[in-house]
Parts: structure tokens; C-alpha cells; sequence
């Protein structure tokens, strides 16, 4: 039996229904086999557990692992060579991402997640071309990934069965092309052929694969209401039914889409969906920025929950959520750092900050989130949007001993007044050099600023050389075919947010 006794001079335990943090002093945690089995303090826990390992101790605050409820890719677009471009022109630029195997890859920002104190994942895979074959295999290298840095991964595979490049059909979109590009552009979307069936059947069978394993999860995520007919909506809803499977789906990301939805259903996107039986508790929105007062009062009668994703929201300029509208409405929102964060590094003390930060509204009695707030977004909310909602997001005994040590130290050098309460100095002043040690499951997967399981200097030398080579054939031809369409793509929204 594995055992651990966490000791730290303070534990922040979660943030209660007045959005107060709760804080123990001088306190520890008892861990047996990954899961918390007492707290109490330190003194008393360190008599009773006397022979016991010790991880921790002074100058350390503890907290619960942080979830980052909406994440995609490895190396970022941006540095596979993707510029920041508005949303729907974003779709065609990143057509030119280069290649590179799905472990490194995933490995890369699971090291940049976790050093930033993140312990699970969502990760929605958007895009997987090939056959039901490749497609597993993809997906099982990346969950294998996880499990290799001993990350906790809740997995999905993003449904889509329309409108792979614009908000029309792939059949209208090659038809605008230049003719001259109408063959390989064809070939680009042919590559991504999977049937809804065929999708579906990714979820069940990885649902079954990884049945025993305690750090993954799969759940569903209907990519976005543009992406998928009808008849894909209908059926994802029914299987959420039947299997009681969490959804992310993304949703009124931009203006555009909010335009979309009116034209394909002459009311919102969030109304639409919800008549086909989508919205509920186990639903979580991406994004949701062009949500209107109705659509959060209707998310929050249904309980369903938000992920904003901040930065990203400013990268693909797709505007500013109004957080505070859906505070107000009580809607559990969760923190996404999407394709990449504001300095394209997958830094989650970062995003909190910048979410605590961005919805500050000019006006003395105008809301604004709070430290705690934020911190509970990061944490229970973010666990909410995940099957594992039940073990993580808090330190409660019966959870999972999924925990970051911050160095004090180094969040509060060469000076700290105690007028500011803890959790706000951690907000606004912990960066990675602060994360000390991250336990997932009760074990230890970084340390002392150390991955502990994989050779990290080994891998990022690995994706060095590998992406050293030259294009292949087929990264050259996406280069082409992202640089020809974008004109089309961009001609295509003309007019579109015109009244
Ligand atoms: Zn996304």
C-alpha cells in the first residue's frame, strides 16, 4: 500500500458556497493508494502517521490539482506555423499545421500543463484524418501520453459530420474555389471521412478500453452546432442519455456563429440545441461569448455549465464573455486555456490570472470575479465538466490526492504584506517558478521543478530533430491549399454581421 503524509503550511481545501476560500493552517494530508484519507493538522497527523514518507513541509501552500476544461493539441497552431487569425479564417489557416507524431506532441503540453499546475486535462481532439483504424490509434498514443507522464486525461473526440472548412456545406465551399484548387482542397476534406457512426463508435470503443483505467475518461463532444446535422445532434443526445456521458461542446464562439444559428434555426444556437434535448447538467459550452441574457438564463435553468476560454477568445479575436452576467446567473463556469494561452505556452496560473484580470468593468459598484472565484473555476467548476467531478477540484477526504505544492517562497520574494489575503497573493503573484511539486492519483509526477516519469529534455530534443526535416509532401500541399482558400473563406463572411 502506497502512503503519503502532505504537509504544508497552509491547504487552501476548496472555495464554499459564499465563494469564501476555505484554509487550513499547519496542516496535512494523509494519502492511502491516490486517495485522501485524513486531514488535520500537521502536528497531530505527523504523531499518528509517524513512520510514514513526508512530502512538503515548510514555506509550502497546498491546493487542489487545477483542470484545464479545454485543451486540443501539443505543439501550439502558432508554432506549427498557424498565425492568429479571426476565428473562421483561423479554420483555413491552420490547415498548414505541420505533422508530428501524437506522443510528443501530447506530451509536449502535458509538461507545460502540469508545470503550471494542471492535473487533468479535457482534450478534445478536433481533428483526426483517416479510417476507424488510424483514428484509434491516434487517439489511443495521446491517452497513452497521459498516462506515460501520469497525467489525468478526461478524452473525447470531437463529432462533425458538415461544414468542414465554412458554415456551408463542403460541397458549396469547393464550389467557390478557383477552379484550380478545387481538386486538392476536395482531397483535404475527403480526408476526414469518418461517418457519424463511425465517430460514435470511437467513443464507445475507447469508452470500454480504458473502463479500468482510474485516470482516464471519455465523454463526447459534438464539436460545434455549424459542424453537425440535425440527425448528429439527435443522436448525441440520445447516447449522452443512454450512457450518461458529460458533453463540452463549443458553442457562439464568435458573432459569426451567432449569424449562423439564426439563419439555420431562426433563434439561438443555445435554444436550438436545447430543444433537441442537449442542455442539461452534463453539458458544458466552449466559449460562449455571443450568449445573450435569455441563453444564460436558460443555462442557468438547466444547469449546464460555461468554459471560457479567455485567451483564446483574444487570439482568434472572437470578442469578450461576460463573465459576470453568468456569475450572476449562477452558472458553474470552468477555465479553458484552448489552443494555446496568451504566451502560447499552456501557462494555467496565467490564464486565472488573465480571467481575474479581463472582466474588471470601468465603474465603482460594477462586478468583477473574485480571487476565489477564479480559483473555483480552475478547480471544482473545471472538475464539474469532467466524469471525474465526483474525486477532484477539492481536498476532501475521499477524493483523489491530486495536489500542487506551491514554494511560498518564491510567490512572496523579497516581500508580502499580510493585509492581502493568501489566495489573492497566489492569483495574482504565483508564476511556474513557484510550482514545486504535482501529485496526480497520490503520485508524485513532478518535482522539484523535475518530471519525474519521462525524460523531458529527451522529448523536446526528439520533436527538435523531427521537425528539423523538411516538409513531406503532404505538409507542402496544405501549405498551398491553406494559403489559396483563405481569399474564399474570408470572401464568404462578407456581409454577414451587416444589419
Ligand atoms: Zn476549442
Amino acid at each position: 500500500m502506497h502512503k503519503n503524509l502532505i504537509v504544508a503550511d497552509a491547504l487552501i481545501i476548496e472555495v464554499d458556497r459564499n465563494n469564501e476560500p476555505v484554509i487550513l493552517k499547519n496542516s496535512a494530508v494523509f494519502v492511502q493508494d491516490g486517495i485522501i484519507k485524513e486531514i488535520g493538522p500537521t502536528v497531530e497527523l505527523r504523531q499518528k502517521y509517524q513512520t510514514e514518507p513526508e512530502i512538503g513541509g515548510t514555506g509550502i501552500v497546498a491546493t487542489p490539482g487545477f483542470i484545464n476544461a479545454h485543451h486540443h493539441v501539443g505543439l501550439t497552431p502558432f508554432q506549427l506555423g498557424a498565425r492568429d487569425q479571426p476565428l473562421e479564417l483561423w479554420f483555413a489557416e491552420r490547415v498548414k499545421m505541420r505533422d508530428l507524431c501524437p506522443r510528443l506532441d501530447t506530451l509536449f503540453s502535458a509538461f507545460e500543463m502540469i508545470s503550471s499546475g494542471v492535473t487533468t486535462v479535457q482534450h478534445l481532439q478536433s481533428r483526426a484524418p483517416g479510417n476507424l483504424p488510424s483514428v484509434l490509434d491516434r487517439a489511443t498514443k495521446i491517452v497513452s501520453a497521459y498516462t506515460e507522464v501520469g497525467m489525468r486525461a478526461s478524452y473525447s473526440f470531437a463529432l462533425r459530420d458538415q461544414n468542414r472548412m465554412i458554415y456551408e456545406s463542403d460541397e458549396k465551399f469547393i464550389e467557390l474555389l478557383p477552379s484550380q484548387l478545387r481538386s486538392d482542397a476536395s482531397k483535404y476534406l475527403r480526408s476526414f471521412s469518418l461517418s457519424l457512426d463511425e465517430q460514435l463508435e470511437v467513443f464507445n470503443i475507447l469508452k470500454s478500453k480504458y473502463k479500468y483505467n482510474d485516470l482516464i475518461e471519455v465523454q463526447l463532444a459534438p464539436a460545434n452546432l455549424h459542424w453537425l446535422s440535425d440527425r448528429a445532434l439527435e443522436t448525441t443526445a440520445k447516447i449522452a442519455e443512454q450512457t450518461g456521458a458529460k458533453i463540452h461542446m463549443h458553442l457562439l464562439e464568435t458573432p459569426y456563429q451567432a449569424e449562423y444559428a439564426k439563419r439555420r434555426t431562426g433563434g439561438t444556437a443555445l435554444e436550438f440545441i436545447d430543444s433537441l434535448g442537449l442542455l442539461g447538467p452534463q453539458m458544458t459550452i466552449g466559449h460562449g461569448v455571443w450568449m445573450n441574457d435569455d441563453d444564460i438564463a436558460l443555462m442557468s435553468k438547466r444547469g449546464a455549465c460555461l468554459c471560457h476560454n479567455c485567451s483564446s477568445n483574444l487570439r482568434l479575436k472572437s470578442g469578450t464573455t461576460d463573465i459576470n452576467s453568468f456569475l450572476n446567473g449562477n452558472v458553474p463556469i470552468a477555465l479553458g486555456i484552448d489552443e494555446a494561452g496568451i504566451n502560447d505556452d499552456r501557462d494555467m496560473l496565467q490564464e486565472m490570472r488573465l480571467a481575474l484580470t479581463l472582466h474588471r468593468p470601468a465603474g465603482h459598484q460594477k462586478p468583477f470575479p473574485s480571487a476565489a472565484q477564479i480559483f473555483k473555476m480552475a478547480t471544482e467548476n473545471g472538475a464539474l465538466t469532467t466524469p471525474f467531478s465526483e474525486s477532484i477540484g477539492k481536498l476532501k477526504t475521499g477524493m483523489s490526492a491530486d495536489i500542487v505544492l506551491f514554494d511560498w517562497k518564491d510567490i512572496t520574494w523579497p516581500y508580502q504584506d499580510n493585509d492581502i489575503p493568501l489566495l489573492d497573493v497566489l492569483l495574482r503573484r504565483a508564476k511556474r517558478s513557484s510550482v514545486k511539486t504535482v501529485i496526480v492519483g497520490g503520485e508524485i509526477i513532478y518535482k522539484d521543478k523535475r518530471f519525474v516519469k519521462v525524460d523531458h529534455k529527451n522529448i523536446l530534443d526528439q520533436i527538435h530533430q523531427d521537425l528539423s526535416r523538411k516538409d513531406t509532401f503532404e505538409e507542402l500541399s496544405r501549405r498551398n491549399v491553406s494559403k489559396n482558400i483563405l481569399s474564399t473563406v474570408e470572401k464568404f463572411y462578407l456581409g454577414w454581421l451587416e444589419k
